[in-house]
């Protein structure tokens, strides 16, 4: 494995930081140095969005759409062929399990596949008006786009934002999770030799308050992608708003998962435990609060006791169910979400096994089953960002609707159910930028648009309605006679 220089990527080229200072990467599966990143501050952001701007003037702004795509189509083909490589690397740095880190790879290169052939698929519209006028609409790009990532999923959030911004046309500042940057670093350097013109995709590491917040509120940025925290992105918000820019806030879920009880339940059960401990519950769209119709109660908490009794946790490149959490502060902060929880009263049900070779400095948290949680609990309503699963009761469609939207998030919810009134009865009722009916998450398809309501964020990602986002409509009228 090929660890990539402590470098930011600006204008092309790979280079230190203005001020030199450098950030260490530990692996979280063992606590032991991994790697350094470049510190970057105002100044390298600074760097990068002039880069960028000079990119729009340059090659880059005056390739056609279909040129675009190719290059993004030659992005990725080199992701596809370096996959194994990038989820080694991704195992290593945030501590995902190999398969999943592989299926992420995938996932990224097939964002770049998708947004590459999509590129010139977008046209505007001819509008009927007065006499002696002819109307149009054009897709234009916004110009510089900032994308700030999480570290949660950062090869598919980089190939779902930047895919799309690119095929619109912008040039783009990427500043990655300070946790999770190696593998975009490695992602920048394959578009350079896939033939994107230098400025394109420029990438700034470093930390969020001295990256991150001068990217969100440069006056030449003018569209910013965040997926993150909702406190973050409250801020993000503010700072482009300063600008007058849009922004794409992509937050934080409490996703349900409604079984009622004529589900088909050899068909849910794997669904109800990989969503919650999927990437060790550090998924936006984790399905972490079940709710199980009464008649059913009993034999979904044992057969989900018996799964949870059995999932291992352990170092990332030995995949298994569950990884490490991605550093020493996120494994404290889910260590007492579950400390809170058992002080309380409430029961732990099944708690599955750190393997007793993992490495004593990785940052492991073994998975815990609670039920029956009160919905109004800490552990119902915060997003805990761990492998923590809370099983609620409930009786009856009004009631699972009423527990289902009683958060402040809404990104993903799914029902399991054999009534085909009941599966869009619910459709429509839950709170959720997606459904999913007897199934979680439709295989994560790169088509399928995403995004939540609420404090879940606003705007789409995925799918071709991300790229509606990645332009602005101008209007345009001819006056002929
Ligand atoms: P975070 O909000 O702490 O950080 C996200 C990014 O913002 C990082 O790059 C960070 O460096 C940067 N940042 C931090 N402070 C900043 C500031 N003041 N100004 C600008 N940038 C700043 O989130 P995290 O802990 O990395 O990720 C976990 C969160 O992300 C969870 O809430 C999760 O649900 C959410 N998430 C959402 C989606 C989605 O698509 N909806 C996907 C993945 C993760």
């Amino acid at each position: 494995m090929t660890v990539p220089a402590p470098k930011l990527l600006i204008g092309g080229a790979f280079q230190d930081a203005a001020g030199g200072e450098r950030i260490p990467v530990l692996d979280p599966s063992t606590g032991e140095p991994l790697a350094e990143l470049a510190r970057g501050r105002a100044a390298d952001i600074d760097a990068a969005v002039k880069a960028a701007k000079q990119a729009l003037d340059g090659p880059w702004g005056r390739m056609t759409a279909t040129e675009r795509g190719r290059v993004l189509t030659k992005i990725a083909e080199g992701i596809l062929s370096r996959a194994t490589d990038l989820a080694i690397l991704e195992a290593r740095d945030v501590g995902k399990p190999h398969a999943q880190a592989k299926a992420d790879a995938l996932a990224c290169a097939r964002y770049f596949e998708f947004y590459g052939g999509a590129a010139d698929k977008v046209h505007g519209d001819t509008i009927p008006y007065q006499a002696g006028y002819q109307v149009m609409t054009w897709y234009e790009p916004h110009g510089v786009t900032g994308h700030i990532v999480p570290w949660n999923y950062p090869m598919q959030i980089i190939g779902r934002s930047v895919g799309a911004a690119l095929a619109m046309g912008n040039a783009c500042v990427v500043k990655p999770g300070e946790d999770a940057s190696l593998t975009a670093l490695m992602i920048g350097k394959i578009a350079l030799e896939a033939g994107l013109p230098e400025g394109a995709l420029n990438i700034v590491t470093g930390y969020g308050e001295e990256a991150g917040a001068p990217l969100a509120s440069h006056p030449d940025v003018a569209h910013v992608s965040f997926t993150g925290s909702v406190l973050v992105g409250q801020k993000v918000q503010e700072m482009a708003a300063r600008n007058v820019v849009p922004v794409t806030l992509e937050l934080g879920g409490k996703s349900p998962q409604l079984v009622f009880a004529d589900a088909d339940l050899e068909a849910a059960l794997p669904f109800l435990v990989r969503a919650s401990v999927q990437n060790a519950g550090q998924t936006c769209s984790a399905g972490s609060r079940i709710l199980i119709e009464r008649p059913i109660w009993d034999e979904v908490v044992s057969a989900l006791v018996e799964r949870f009794s059995a999932l291992t946790v352990g170092p990332a490149l030995d995949d298994p169910d569950v990884g490490p959490i991605v550093n020493a502060r996120q494994r404290d902060r889910v260590k007492g979400f579950i400390a809170r929880a058992e002080a309380g009263g409430a029961a732990v049900l099944a708690r599955g096994r750190v393997l007793d070779d993992a490495p004593s400095g990785g940052f492991y948290v073994a998975p815990a089953l609670f039920g029956p949680v009160d919905a109004d609990a800490e552990l119902a309503r915060d997003e805990i960002f761990g492998p923590v699963l809370s099983l609620i009761p409930f009786e009856g469609e009004e009631e699972a609707v009423r527990i289902a939207n009683g958060t402040e998030y809404g990104l993903v919810a799914g029902v399991w159910t054999r009534d085909g009134g009941r599966q869009l009865r619910m459709a429509k009722r839950l709170r959720a930028g997606q459904v999913f009916v007897n199934n979680y998450g439709a295989g994560g398809g790169v088509e399928l648009p995403f995004g939540g309501v609420g404090k879940s964020g606003h705007g789409r990602e995925k799918g071709f309605e991300a790229l509606y986002g990645f332009a602005q409509l101008k209007t345009v009228a001819v006056k002929y006679e």
